[in-house]
């Protein structure tokens, strides 16, 4: 997978609840890490839309899809496509 060019665009995004970000590493969606597919399902396609996260959010469902993701995401991006 080629994670440069995800600057200005959100076409990597596949739940459709990501925004643009200001670099590659935060340019993820929730639907790329492999240890939250289990959490989807027809109904749910976005981390936000999964029921443990919306009692925390119903409000900030950006919000925190951008902090879970950052948070989840940094330094770990690059261990993921080294193994490909
Ligand atoms: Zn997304
Ligand atoms: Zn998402």
């Amino acid at each position: 997978m080629v994670i440069v060019g995800r600057l200005l665009n959100t076409d990597w995004c596949q739940c459709t609840n990501c925004s643009q970000m200001n670099s590659v590493p935060e340019s993820i969606c929730c639907r790329e890490r492999d240890e939250l597919r289990d959490l989807f399902s027809s109904e749910i396609n976005c981390i936000t839309r999964h029921a443990m996260f919306n009692k925390r959010c119903l409000s900030q469902d950006q919000l925190i899809h951008t902090l879970y993701l950052i948070g989840t995401f940094t330094g770990k991006v690059q261990n993921v496509h080294a193994n490909r």
